[in-house]
């Protein structure tokens, strides 16, 4: 099974993370890249921190 970025549409090879290769591959999953993963998560944490509000700062002991 292939895996493909659904963020940036890379697929994963042996070899590491291919930018603009289509797949042949009929089983294709949808994954995140490392690069998406990460940018995913550090927008998930902007997301969660604004929603949280004030609590950050009492989170912290000011
Ligand atoms: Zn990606």
């Amino acid at each position: 099974m292939q895996t493909v970025c659904c963020v940036c549409q890379k697929t994963k090879s042996r070899t590491g993370w291919i930018q603009g290769q289509s797949s042949k591959e009929t089983r294709v999953s949808h994954g995140y890249c490392p690069d998406c993963f990460h940018q995913t998560m550090a927008r998930a944490q902007d997301w969660l921190l604004a929603r949280s509000g004030g609590n950050r700062s009492l989170a912290v002991g000011q």
